[in-house]
């Protein structure tokens, strides 16, 4: 399902009011799962939490964004030190902090001639380790976050 639907879905559902503004996903986010914007209303979920984490965490996140959002707009307080927002945060049981998702470094190789991909934690001697294919030389490439 789109983003945008489910943020809507979930503040009818769970809230009983309409999200009326923008739902965007942001992979700039790292370590928290959503963002509330109070200048434009829109709120910013990172993808990453979407794709480790179950439904049900991640609808937990939304309630937590959506909580700020509603709050903001109702003019209440929609900081996570108000009493309005401990109040409605428990009401909806939402997130109060975004989950750690463990990210590990991985180092990618490649192989130059067949181009197959190696994808180890430890760092791979390009000079003595072949390609396990074809005895091609592998190149680095990159690093990836799994
Ligand atoms: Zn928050
Ligand atoms: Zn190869």
């Amino acid at each position: 399902m789109e983003l945008q639907n489910l943020v809507e879905q979930v503040s009818i559902e769970d809230f009983g009011l309409p999200f009326e503004h923008q739902a965007v996903w942001n992979n700039r986010l790292r370590t928290t799962g959503g963002l509330f914007y109070p200048k434009d209303c829109h709120l910013a979920f990172n993808p990453l939490m979407y794709q480790k984490l179950t439904s049900i965490q991640f609808r937990q996140i939304i309630r937590h964004e959506l909580c700020h959002y509603h709050l903001f707009r109702q003019k209440k307080g929609f900081h996570h030190r108000d009493k309005d927002f401990k109040k409605l945060l428990a009401e909806v049981d939402g997130l109060r902090y975004s989950p750690r998702v463990i990210q590990k470094k991985y180092r990618v190789y490649q192989c130059q001639k067949c181009g197959h991909e190696f994808v180890r934690v430890r760092q791979i001697d390009v000079n003595r380790f072949r390609c396990g294919n074809c005895s091609g030389k592998l190149i680095y490439q990159m690093d990836r976050y799994l």
